[in-house]
């Protein structure tokens, strides 16, 4: 497979992910946050996010993990290319459903109402597993070992240390309607876990 496909599908993945983010991150400035709960971990969790973003663009722009490259062949980079597009496409229905209710890290913002429809019907972390579908695509489609696995560890380390804390948040601000909610719904995968 011809590096420069891939490298072009990387920065098109890229600039998908960052044009459907952006007008969240500026609005949600002007949502008054009611309680944070960005602890310390919260706050290493981000940048850790941020390393596993920008290490596949480090491969892209530069030879710094020329060490770490291997063959590729045609059908892990259709599959991959896969995963990114329904990744790219929940990432942006989980926004659009959260509203103003997003948040980068763990908030509750001023008039928060929980969200239960759209792509939240049936899992409670949509914008989660999209972030795992974005990571196993670029672990399918980058033939390396260092920047192909990157967003994938590293959002995986941000799920397991973040989710209890995120649902406890919840579950103190919304009660019995968030425990309605995670009785009928899964986290990830809908009807599996
Ligand atoms: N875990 C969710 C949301 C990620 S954004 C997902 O993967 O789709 C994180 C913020 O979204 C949290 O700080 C919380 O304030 C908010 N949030 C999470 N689930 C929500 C829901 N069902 N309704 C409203 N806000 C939610």
């Amino acid at each position: 497979m011809n590096p420069w496909i891939v490298k072009a599908v990387v920065l098109a993945g890229t600039a998908v992910m960052i044009a459907i983010r952006a007008p969240h991150g500026r609005r949600s400035r002007n949502v008054k946050v009611a309680t944070s709960h960005k602890t310390p971990l919260e706050t290493g969790l981000l940048i850790l996010a941020w390393v596993g973003f920008f290490v596949p663009l480090i491969w892209v722009a530069s030879p710094a993990f020329s060490f770490a490259e291997y063959a590729q062949g045609a059908v892990p980079v259709v599959a991959g290319v896969m995963c990114l597009v329904i990744g790219l496409w929940l990432f942006y229905r989980s926004h659009a459903d959260l509203g103003t209710n997003w948040s980068v890290t763990l908030e509750v913002r001023e008039q928060h109402r929980l969200i239960t429809q759209g792509v939240y019907r049936r899992i409670r972390h949509p914008m989660y597993s999209a972030l795992v579908l974005y990571g196993v695509g670029h672990a399918l489609v980058i033939p390396n070992w260092v920047a192909g696995p990157s967003n994938l560890v590293a959002f995986t380390i941000l799920f397991g240390l973040r989710v209890r804390a995120e649902e406890q948040m919840m579950a103190d601000q919304f009660g019995d309607e968030y425990t309605a909610y995670t009785a009928r719904t899964k986290r990830l995968v809908p009807g599996v876990w």
